[in-house]
């Protein structure tokens, strides 16, 4: 029992370690400290295990050929595979996850433990959504928009319902739903700003928000990127910004507020209210006594570039490469589980997988005497996991 109390101190000393580290802002420190404490405690083996990649025929690369489920990658060269692993191994993932996710958007990286649970999933999905649509009452005779509301009721029960799925529900839906029609769509913005990676990172911050007017007040963290933005010539504030676009992004009950007595009536419409205050003469000045100007920023439009499918495109691979880190981040606990326990003196396992898909639910709360050979994630997204009794 010594020695499981003993991993336990060295956990915590490397845990107090990064914090220390990565509060200070510097990742290369970081590393090199943990690799010192790591060697350190070589005879531990379990701070050391290896995740490592391989090639594959086709041009890809296996990533943790050892881990539980290793995830096979395309599109990306055997530098960004190797920066990967290492940051995996070395308990980077959250520092690079950034960095991840620019280098799945940008080029397109493809994962195939991914696309064929996708292979399954859309199919079952369709299926299920068709029984659900054929066992309405209400299907036949709703109007078009009703329809529209009733295909995405079916559509999230049947998320629920697939028996394989990443445990995250939201992640599942939108994987599942919110695939852009275009994913090369934001190729053209990256070429452009291939020599200004931190503006092209603001900008794609900024794009994740939409075209919609955002307010940002001096003291929040946006403004700081939306001024360098404005300047640069990609965001317009204040009062460059169309009224009609202001108004819109305003509530009903506000834009009541600013018409006050002259309204013709309640409004009962967002459009009209715009439309309404659109044809007073002193909207602008009412509007300057209520909010600031300077605190509102808006997406310039960039030629040839659909900001809407680009922040749906953007919105999808971070999903993706959030995705790929947190099933490989899991494969690699269970990994280091495995290699550590052997000199763990412990009463047995319990398979905790409450929170994952219906499969894995069956088997929440399975024990073993000794690890099994079958360690999870079971699948990409998987949410299960062995803990010790
Ligand atoms: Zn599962």
């Amino acid at each position: 029992m010594w020695l499981f109390w003993l991993i336990v101190i060295v956990a915590v000393v490397l845990y107090l370690l990064r914090k220390s580290n990565t509060s200070s802002g510097s990742s290369t420190a970081s590393s090199s400290n943990l690799k010192i404490a790591v060697s350190s405690h070589s005879e531990m083996g379990d701070l050391e295990t290896k995740v490592g990649f391989l090639p594959t025929s086709d041009g890809g690369f296996q990533i943790g050929p050892n881990l539980p489920i290793p995830l096979t990658l395309y599109g990306l060269d055997q530098a960004d595979a190797a920066k990967l692993v290492a940051a995996l191994e070395q308990g980077r993932e959250y520092e690079i996850g950034e960095w991840f996710n620019h280098l799945v958007a940008q080029k397109n990286v493809q994962c195939k433990e991914l696309v064929d649970w996708l292979a399954y999933a859309k199919p079952t999905i369709k299926r299920l959504v068709d029984l659900k649509r054929l066992a309405s009452s209400e299907w036949e005779a709703a109007t078009a928009l009703d329809k529209e509301d009733l295909l995405a009721e079916f559509q999230n029960a049947a998320v629920e319902e697939l028996a394989l799925r990443p445990g995250f529900i939201e992640t599942a839906r939108t994987i599942l739903f919110e695939e852009p029609n275009d994913l090369t769509v934001d190729d053209v913005l990256l070429a452009r700003f291939k020599d200004a990676p931190d503006t092209y990172k603001s900008l794609l911050y900024a794009i994740s928000a939409g075209p919609r007017v955002q307010v940002a007040p001096a003291a929040e963290y946006r403004r700081k990127t939306y001024e360098e933005l404005t300047e640069k010539g990609f965001m317009r504030r204040g009062q460059e910004i169309p009224l009609e676009d202001i108004l819109a992004g305003m509530t009903m009950k506000r834009m009541q507020e600013i018409a006050g007595s002259d309204a013709p009536k309640k409004f009962t419409r967002k459009a009209h209210a715009v439309e309404f205050l659109m044809t007073l003469p002193d909207t602008r000045q009412r509007l300057e006594k209520t909010i600031s100007f300077r605190e509102l920023f808006q997406l310039k439009p960039i030629e040839g570039i659909d900001l809407e499918e680009l922040a749906k495109a953007h919105a999808y691979s971070s999903e993706v490469s959030r995705l790929i880190l947190r099933t490989l981040r899991a494969g690699l606990e269970s990994q280091r589980l495995k290699e550590s326990s052997k000199d763990w003196e412990v009463d047995g396992w319990e398979l905790n997988s409450e929170e994952c898909c219906p499969d894995c639910r069956k088997l929440h709360g399975k024990t073993w005497k000794r690890l099994p050979q079958k360690l999870p994630p079971f699948h990409i997204g998987c949410d299960a996991s062995i803990e010790m009794q």
